[in-house]
């Protein structure tokens, strides 16, 4: 019996499924943000070298692996992250791989004034520019949420896509005030976010309650099933990590395991740039 039901995609080269695999570069910036919630926070610094493992290790052992492995990435990057690691994003961009926004210090969009979010923004894409020669069009929205002027903010600016939300495994077009627009959202889901299996520190404490570092073979169980279902139903299959989470050696050859797993099917690898592209196209 037909447990779900769903209309049968067409992706490109006819591949039964699409296959995005991201990257939150977020550096020390969540660390630094959240401690401000405490007293003279400033103070904690191992938080930040959590963060400052990403840039620092990870970002280049991911990038020899999908350059091993011939694959491309999407990678979000708070401007601030670009400013202290110009030369990292720099090989990032000259390696193929699509760079996205992320606030400029990871900031809680839905916490700001649509004035405040422009302006961020514009701060944010002139880093870019100066620094990658070119402007971000993909967005993912830094710290979980954004506010009801968000999106079109994000049309005025030029963007072509975001991938933010949580609530299709398709890629949509984003209604705003009511009218089906071009930009278009590629969601990840929490199911496939490392931080959510893995994120760890002890102090400012994440997760709140404590209690969680999930073992790597469940993890990788948990990914493989969630493919295999994406793959069955011919969907969009949006991987969502963290360097400075999924980077350690243990975590980076379960990561490398499981993309070869999935490289065994036919499936379309591709960046947020060219599924939103082929989305607007096609659908
Ligand atoms: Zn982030």
């Amino acid at each position: 019996m037909q447990t779900r039901t769903f209309e049968k995609l067409k992706w490109p080269n006819g591949a039964q499924c699409a296959v995005m695999l991201s990257f939150d570069v977020d550096g020390d910036t969540i660390w630094k943000n959240g401690a401000k919630a405490y007293p003279d926070g400033e103070r904690y610094i191992r938080a930040n070298s959590v963060g400052n493992y990403g840039p620092k290790r990870a970002v280049e052992n991911i990038l020899a692996m999908l350059d091993d492995m011939k694959l491309p990435g999407t990678f979000f990057i708070p401007a601030k992250v670009m400013e202290d690691h110009p030369q990292l994003c720099r090989k990032i961009m000259e390696r193929g791989h699509d760079i996205g926004h992320h606030g400029y210090h990871h900031e809680r969009y839905v916490d700001l004034s649509p004035e405040e979010q422009r302006a961020i923004i514009q701060k944010s894409q002139n880093i870019f520019k100066n620094t990658i020669g070119r402007e971000a069009i993909g967005y993912r929205t830094p710290s979980g949420d954004w506010s009801r002027e968000t999106a079109g903010i994000l049309v005025d600016l030029g963007f072509s896509y975001s991938s933010s939300m949580r609530g299709d495994d398709r890629p949509y077009r984003t209604v705003i005030d009511g009218v089906e627009t071009d930009f278009i959202e590629i969601s990840p889901k929490w199911d496939m976010d490392d931080f959510v299996q893995f994120g760890y520190n002890m102090f400012p404490p994440e997760p709140s309650g404590q209690d969680r570092i999930a073992g790597i073979e469940q993890v990788y169980d948990n990914y493989r099933r969630e493919f295999d279902g994406y793959y069955a139903e011919g969907l969009c299959f949006v991987i969502l990590c963290h360097p400075q989470i999924i980077g350690s050696p243990g975590r980076l050859a379960m990561l490398r395991r499981l993309l070869c797993y999935i490289r065994e099917h036919n499936v379309w690898f591709a960046s947020g740039s060219q599924i939103a592209d082929w989305w607007r196209q096609n659908y």
